[in-house]
């Protein structure tokens, strides 16, 4: 009986090993030719000025969209990307995209702010995201004070010295950068404090249960403060509640992003809202 048992688990486990890896596969192939079959596309999600309520900016977020399988999210198919090495081709069309996008809204007159764009860490490990910015700066004629980067903490801290250097080099052009999902990794306090960094971003998972939770209630406004004394903005990210909003607004924290005030959506669908927020 028990040799049974054994041999059925050992049956479910390796058809479910099957499984994900065929999936796996199958997500790797399609990754590879998404690009050239034009499958990518960016939405934007408004940033706002929590005590105005204007806007400041907006995030770029890419959409994967599959002939087949439909929408698969950025949050399964980027560290594929990563992993396989596409993500710097990826990450260069992005790039290149919300630049091109930003330069058709200015073009029309459009108040656009900041456009904010991902950047993952093996884009910063490479050592030419400077270089590459410039490049794409230059190629679509976007202004560099309306461009932002949001880097993670992840291998800003690995290697501080290398990111340093590099992220220097970007805010030299009259580009922003904000750390994106703040509180989840392990920033050193000290290297923060040398980074050449504007903003910092407050991690959903910290806003999500407010204000249930005290503890993220406590981090949040931790890092409020922390923001508040290194002189940095801050930002809180996935803000869907009113509560959310006013406890924010309490503890100091200038900027908001969050399905209460805006969903990502294709460029199309913001344009009344940047004409109207050009209009003041
Ligand atoms: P992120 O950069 O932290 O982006 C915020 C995520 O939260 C986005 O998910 C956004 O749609 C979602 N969000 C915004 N407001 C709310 C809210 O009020 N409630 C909730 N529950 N969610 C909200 P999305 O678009 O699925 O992206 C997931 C992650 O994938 C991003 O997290 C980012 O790490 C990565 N990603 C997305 N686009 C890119 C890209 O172009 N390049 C790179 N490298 N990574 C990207
Ligand atoms: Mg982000
Ligand atoms: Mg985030
Ligand atoms: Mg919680």
């Amino acid at each position: 009986r028990a040799k049974r048992e054994d041999r059925d688990n050992y049956q479910f486990y390796t058809e479910a090993l099957t499984r994900d890896a065929t999936q796996r596969i199958w997500l790797e192939n399609g990754l590879r030719q998404a690009l050239a079959r034009e499958e990518f596309r960016l939405v934007y999600q408004p940033q706002l000025d929590l005590a105005s309520g204007c806007l400041i900016g907006l995030e770029a977020l890419i959409r994967w969209s599959h002939p087949e399988r439909g929408e698969i999210s950025p949050g399964e198919f980027i560290p594929i990307a990563e992993d396989i090495g596409l993500i710097h081709r990826l990450g260069d069309w992005v790039l290149r995209a919300a630049c091109r996008q930003g330069v058709k809204w200015l073009e029309r007159g459009l108040e656009v702010g900041r456009i904010a764009v991902n950047v993952a860490g093996p884009q910063l490990k490479r050592g030419n995201l400077a270089a590459k910015v410039t490049r794409i700066l230059a190629e679509t004629g976007l202004p560099a004070k309306h461009l932002e980067l949001e880097v993670t903490e992840g291998f800003i801290m690995a290697q501080a010295e290398a990111a340093i250097a590099q992220l220097d080099a970007i805010r030299d052009l009259g580009v922003a950068l904000s750390i994106d999902d703040f509180g989840t990794g392990y920033s050193s306090l000290s290297y923060l404090k040398r980074l050449p960094i504007h903003k910092l971003k407050i991690d959903q998972s910290f806003v999500r249960d407010i204000p249930g939770d005290p503890d993220d209630m406590a981090i949040s406004t931790a890092i409020i403060a922390m923001g508040k004394s290194l002189k940095l903005t801050v930002i809180a990210e996935g803000v869907e509640t009113p509560e959310q909003a006013r406890f924010l607004q309490e503890q100091g924290c200038q900027e908001v992003q969050g399905y209460l005030y805006g969903r990502p959506v294709p460029p199309e669908e913001l344009e009344e809202r940047l004409a109207s927020a050009t209009r003041g």
